[in-house]
């Protein structure tokens, strides 16, 4: 095997469909865990989600969507693109389902990578080798319960946003939502009128941005159609619109006045739309900093729903009829909706590289010790999409995958042809790169986040440089940080 891909989301998606289209003789295997291509978009399918970018920046620069209809598209409408682009480039033939990665080794002498993985139907454990590894595992991988205990003791239906199950309803039912951050936002207006009562249980109040969200006009999804050059200029005149962004993320004069003057118009926002009794619950009392502002898709204005309230008293444990709050209050319920995020633990996969190094050593004091989010020194032949510090503040995930796709695609050449061996990044060029992350993070917004950590050795989501940076980062790359071998046998 030439490539072995961990993850069927839209990041693995993007490598496979570009082997498909640039190294069409590489032969390559995708092992999905669920049992069913989409990652993100397949488990979050929680009535109500949508993506918060437009959607002509939400896909693929080289098949871009004409399937979109709206705006800000729904999950439903991003996992049918992503099983279109799939059968398009004939991924599922390279796709095994139900399928975990369990762990990989990298063997210096053969120069290869061992992967075992969890074959599906006896769940046996089996391995097989590969030249390159790519995790695409993505950022947010196990759903976080908030750390509420006694989950078990719950005699009711148990949702989380991130791992939706269509079998348990809510008609007629009492609800109990836990969270407000951008799951909880979209989920309440989607379901309050089909619940008998919905209590949303909070920690935090949060900056509400006013999000239309128009269904695009028979004249527009033509243009998309037959017009393709139309779609491409929109698409890049949407990069440039959000590129021109990047400085509110600054921790500069500028961007605290464009942070205020963003808070504020949440501010308005809020007054002239939630009902003023939830005023109190609902203004953030703190300053913005590098919290995202979240979409406000009629989260605000179904706050008058009769049926529903709202109540600034975070959950602490669940019982079995109901829950149980820190203020001591118990409300009862029929379903709790966790909409509490992720676990903030990073890579999930036991990855062991040159002499017997595992990557989670490696991290465990000093997660941001990577090149450019893709590659770790002494791990040849292992690239990364999502990485620690890849997600772009102010642009599609897409986007960024596209850019590391295309640096990987470089960097495996002379490999794939079989000049070389193996490929690796120099630990002096991940030196000098983790000390210039650790610079850039510390002078923008980042080094104030109260969501994530103050330990810039822990500040491990956000990319802190523009998206034109990314791009140069990715296909300007300096040479001198990559080392090849030759020989089997032989590495750094
Ligand atoms: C509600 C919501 C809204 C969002 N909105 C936006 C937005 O507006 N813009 C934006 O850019 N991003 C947004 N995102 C982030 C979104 O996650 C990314 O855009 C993108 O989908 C991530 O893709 P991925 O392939 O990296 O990861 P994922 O989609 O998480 O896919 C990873 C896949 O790897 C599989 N996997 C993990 N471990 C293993 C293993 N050991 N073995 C086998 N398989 C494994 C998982 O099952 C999963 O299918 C949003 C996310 C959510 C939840």
């Amino acid at each position: 095997m030439d490539f072995i891909i961990v993850g069927a989301g839209c990041a693995g998606l993007v490598m496979a469909i570009q082997l498909r289209r640039r190294l069409p003789h590489a032969r390559f295997v995708i092992y999905e865990r669920a049992s069913s291509l989409g990652g993100t978009w397949y488990y979050s399918s929680y009535p109500g989600c949508a993506v918060d970018m437009p959607c002509v920046t939400y896909s693929m620069s080289f098949d871009p969507s004409q399937t979109y209809r709206q705006w800000f598209p729904s999950q439903g409408e991003i996992l049918q693109y992503l099983h279109h682009v799939a059968s398009k480039y004939e991924i599922e033939k390279h796709l095994q389902l139900s399928t975990e990665v369990v762990k990989a080794s990298w063997n210096d002498e053969s120069k290869m990578w061992t992967v075992v993985y969890r074959e599906p139907t006896t769940s046996k454990l089996l391995e097989q080798q590969s030249k390159f590894l790519i995790s695409a595992i993505g950022q947010l991988v196990e759903p976080s319960y908030g750390g509420i205990q006694g989950l078990d003791r719950f005699t009711g239906g148990v949702l989380h946003c991130n791992h939706w199950d269509d079998s348990v309803t809510l008609e007629d039912k009492n609800v109990v939502v836990i969270g407000n951050g951008a799951s909880g936002t979209q989920v309440v207006p989607s379901i309050v009128r089909r619940t008998k009562s919905l209590v949303q249980l909070i920690r935090t109040p949060q900056g509400y941005a006013e999000r239309k969200n128009p269904t695009l006009s028979r004249f527009m999804l033509w243009m998309f159609k037959y017009v393709p050059l139309f779609l491409r200029a929109w698409r890049y005149w949407h990069f440039i619109k959000l590129e021109s962004r990047f400085s509110q993320f600054r921790n500069n004069p500028q961007g605290e006045q464009i942070r205020r003057m963003n808070m504020q118009a949440c501010w308005e926002h809020t007054k002239a739309t939630a009902p003023e009794k939830y005023l109190d619950l609902l203004l953030p009392d703190y300053e913005a900093d590098c919290k995202r502002i979240i979409g406000d898709f009629g989260y605000l204005n179904s706050l008058n729903a009769p049926n529903l309230r709202l109540i600034r008293d975070p959950v602490v444990q669940c019982e079995q009829a109901g829950v149980v709050t820190e203020s001591g209050k118990r409300y009862a319920a029929d379903v709790i909706i966790f909409a509490t995020g992720y676990q903030s633990q990073w890579h999930y996969l036991d990855i062991t590289g040159c002499k017997g190094m595992s990557l989670t050593q490696k991290w465990n004091n000093d997660i941001t010790y990577h090149y450019q989010t893709t590659a770790v020194a002494r791990f040849p032949n292992f690239f990364m999409l999502y990485g620690p510090n890849s997600a772009p503040p102010n642009m599609s995930a897409i986007y960024c995958f596209e850019n590391y796709v295309d640096l990987i695609l470089k960097l495996v050449e002379p490999v794939m042809e079989g000049r070389e061996a193996s490929v690796e990044v120099s630990p002096q060029a991940e030196e000098a790169f983790v000390e210039r992350l650790r610079t850039t993070l510390e002078a923008g917004v980042w080094s104030s986040c109260r969501q994530r950590t103050k330990d810039p050795k822990r500040n491990v989501y956000m990319y802190p440089w523009s998206n034109t940076v990314m791009f140069r980062n990715t296909h300007l790359q300096d040479s001198k940080a990559w080392v090849y071998h030759k020989d089997v046998g032989k590495s750094l």
